[in-house]
């Protein structure tokens, strides 16, 4: 058996030196920025695109189910029933549509992936950074879609487009039937104007 070597013999401590420590660790922090939040008196300053919660946009939603099928936690709860939507022209075939009973998502099974925004074709799911949302009770982190809906007030706006990037289809279509209707309204001013003259020259002349 081995015996352990003796410790080694210990500094003499010179007497106020702890108390001098702890004067230079508090001068040291006193000089710098506070780190602590004052919340809930002072709202913090979250990123714009922060993951504070799922916001519906219920009327792009065409109830595909995609979000819930791709949901790894499976926490959103979709319910539709079929609607038959009459033909918009004599001799056309009704269609049929799917209408949102239903759409609530739990947000004590939610980890927060993103991945139903992701895969949304519709649009109709966005981050919002609202936070307040706890509860004491889990059973009502079950959000229903009017909650949801109320959010979407919270979504941030997109993020402006590079000076050089493609215009989007949306709003080239936009732009163009706009250009039409005004160039539209343009000459039909200018057709009036012009009966509106010959009228009065009709008159003249009589
Ligand atoms: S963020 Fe992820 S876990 Fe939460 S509802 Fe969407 S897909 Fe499901
Ligand atoms: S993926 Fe989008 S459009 Fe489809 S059900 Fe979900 S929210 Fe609605």
């Amino acid at each position: 058996m081995t015996v352990p070597p003796p410790p080694p013999p210990s500094r003499p401590r010179i007497p106020g030196s702890g108390l001098a420590k702890g004067l230079a660790v508090t001068l040291r922090t006193m000089t710098r920025k506070s780190v602590t939040a004052q919340y809930p008196d002072v709202q913090p300053e979250l990123p714009p695109r922060s993951r504070g919660v799922i916001a519906l946009f219920e009327e792009n939603c065409t109830v595909c189910m995609l979000c819930a099928r791709e949901c790894p936690d499976w926490c959103i709860y979709i319910d539709s029933h079929k609607e038959t939507v009459p033909a918009a022209a004599p001799g056309g075939r009704e269609r049929s549509r799917n209408v949102l009973d239903r759409f609530a998502i739990d947000f004590s099974l939610c980890m927060y992936c993103g991945i139903c925004i992701e895969v949304c074709p519709f649009d109709a799911l966005f981050w919002s950074p609202e936070f307040e949302y706890a509860e004491t009770d889990i059973l009502e982190l079950t959000h229903e879609r009017d909650k949801l809906r109320e959010w979407m007030w919270t979504v941030p706006e997109p993020p402006a487009l590079d000076p050089g990037a493609e215009e989007p289809k949306e709003i080239a279509a936009a732009r163009k039937t706009a250009e039409k209707l005004e160039a539209q309204r343009a000459q039909e001013a200018q057709q009036n104007q012009e009966a509106q003259q010959a009228q009065q020259k009709a008159e003249g002349e009589e």
